[in-house]
């Protein structure tokens, strides 16, 4: 706390682990005393560097660039760029933190990392992005690489913003190489991995609902955020034969009382991917639908809630709305976006909740898959990508149960995806030494 007060969202990171982490450390000799955790919250490696550009109007722009390399223990770091005005060292080391335990969990060889940018890409051209993407990259490519650290998407990085940064490292460093992921299909790319992380999350929170012999069928869904994770949740979401009330953005969210279905759904995809139009346009197309201004949509009547924006956005008072309209699962895409608060109520409710690191992994662990199809130099089918998502979010499942039932029978996910990430990962550093 000393050394990193300043830093509200990674404490809040940091806390969340310690409090199921330290007393299973206590409970076992072989981490007790080794100051373990303590080695696991400061990172191995910060890097932060001037990003200089020109806008469309000939002015020169200057923004922040940053890498956080939070630990290398189990394989190279791994973890999104995120492009966003609120991008500081908390939100980053909050991130790094979390990606370390979450790519652990994955089974796969992954240490893990952050980085990003306070560049805010509302609003810009095709150019000034290319523009920022091309200086970005030309400071950032010292620090990475297939072998050393990989970096993906995340808020503000999609697949255009991948291939400008993966142009620069491929002409920089005179090689083509499996150094980003999230990478377009004809140069490197992996099938399913724009889908996976709102897939992965709908399959966890499916594995969740088997445990109560429920599913997803005729079950009312409402998710926050209208991006990569939003919209492949929703898509998930209507194929499992939910039905999809709301959708968002920082400006507000939408409610469809008929439901997003599939064609509603393209329209999105379209109106945000492409036209980077805002969620209340939806309203244009669709005008029996509402747009509530400024709120997020958790005061909505539903079974389900699928949090896919930002971080804390979900908090107690949200929480108790979701508790007494009846919601009996809450399944994160986005990192950490229910408050310590909100989770301490759905805790209290006894009710299916998944943190973040377990429910969203699928993302990770599919950049993963392509990092292995990129070594082989092959390409797996759509439906084996699926399948071994699949299988990787059951795994996960399966360890959040190991480490998480307490003895009533309620599965803690938080204090099982803690416990289950930490104690690969410590294993790795105690047999590595203190390095
Ligand atoms: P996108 O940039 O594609 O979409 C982000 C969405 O969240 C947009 O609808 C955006 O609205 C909204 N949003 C962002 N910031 C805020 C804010 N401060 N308040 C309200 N709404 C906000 O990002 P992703 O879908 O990729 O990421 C969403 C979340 O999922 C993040 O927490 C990310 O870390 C997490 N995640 C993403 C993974 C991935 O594979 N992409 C993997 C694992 C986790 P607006 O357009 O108005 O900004």
């Amino acid at each position: 706390k000393q050394r990193n007060g300043h830093e509200p969202e990674f404490l809040q990171a940091v806390e969340e682990v310690a409090e199921t982490v330290i007393p299973y450390i206590v409970e076992h000799d072989i981490y007790y005393g080794k100051n373990i955790l303590l080695r696991m919250v400061e990172p191995e490696r910060v890097v932060t560097f001037r990003v200089c550009w020109v806008d469309d109007s000939g002015e020169i722009q200057v923004n922040r660039g940053y890498r956080i390399q939070m630990n290398s223990a189990i394989g190279p770091y791994k973890g999104g760029l995120r492009f966003h005005p609120t991008v500081n060292m908390s939100i980053l080391k909050f991130l790094a933190f979390e990606q370390v335990f979450k790519n652990s969990l994955t089974t796969l060889p992954m240490g893990g990392g952050k980085g990003g940018s306070d560049f805010d890409p509302k609003g810009k051209s095709d150019n000034e992005i290319m523009r920022f993407c091309h200086s970005f990259m030309s400071e950032l490519f010292r620090h990475i690489g297939h072998n050393t650290d990989i970096p993906a998407g995340d808020i503000g990085v999609g697949a255009r913003e991948i291939g400008f940064l993966f142009g620069m490292y491929k002409k920089i460093s005179n090689g083509f190489t499996g150094v980003l992921t999230g990478k377009g299909m004809s140069w490197g790319g992996s099938l399913i991995r724009p889908e996976a992380t709102g897939y992965g999350n709908v399959y966890f929170a499916q594995k969740m609902l088997e445990t109560k012999g429920d599913s997803f069928e005729n079950k009312k869904v409402v998710i926050s955020g209208s991006g990569n994770v939003a919209q492949y949740a929703a898509e998930k979401v209507i194929q499992l034969g939910g039905k999809v009330l709301t959708l968002s953005d920082s400006s507000g969210y939408i409610y469809d009382k008929d439901g997003i279905d599939t064609d509603k759904l393209a329209f999105v995809m379209q109106l945000k991917n492409e036209k980077r139009g805002r969620i209340s346009e939806y309203l244009e197309t669709y005008p029996n639908a509402e747009f509530v201004k400024g709120k997020t949509p958790w005061e909505v009547k539903c079974d389900i809630a699928l949090p896919c924006a930002t971080q804390n956005e979900l908090n107690k008072a949200d929480a108790k709305a979701l508790l007494s309209n009846g919601c009996i699962c809450v399944s994160e895409g986005a990192n950490m976006p229910s408050t310590k608060e909100a989770i301490a109520e759905f805790h209290k409710a006894k009710i299916l909740f998944a943190p973040g690191k377990a429910s969203n992994a699928g993302g990770v662990a599919t950049s993963g898959l392509e990092m292995t199809q990129n070594s082989l130099r092959f390409n797996w089918t759509r439906d084996e990508v699926d399948e071994k998502l699949k299988d990787i979010m059951s795994n996960i499942h399966d360890s959040c149960i190991k480490f998480g039932k307490d003895e009533d029978g309620y599965i803690d996910y938080v204090k099982g995806a803690n416990i289950a990430g930490f104690v690969k990962v410590a294993d790795a550093m105690l047999a590595q030494g203190v390095v």
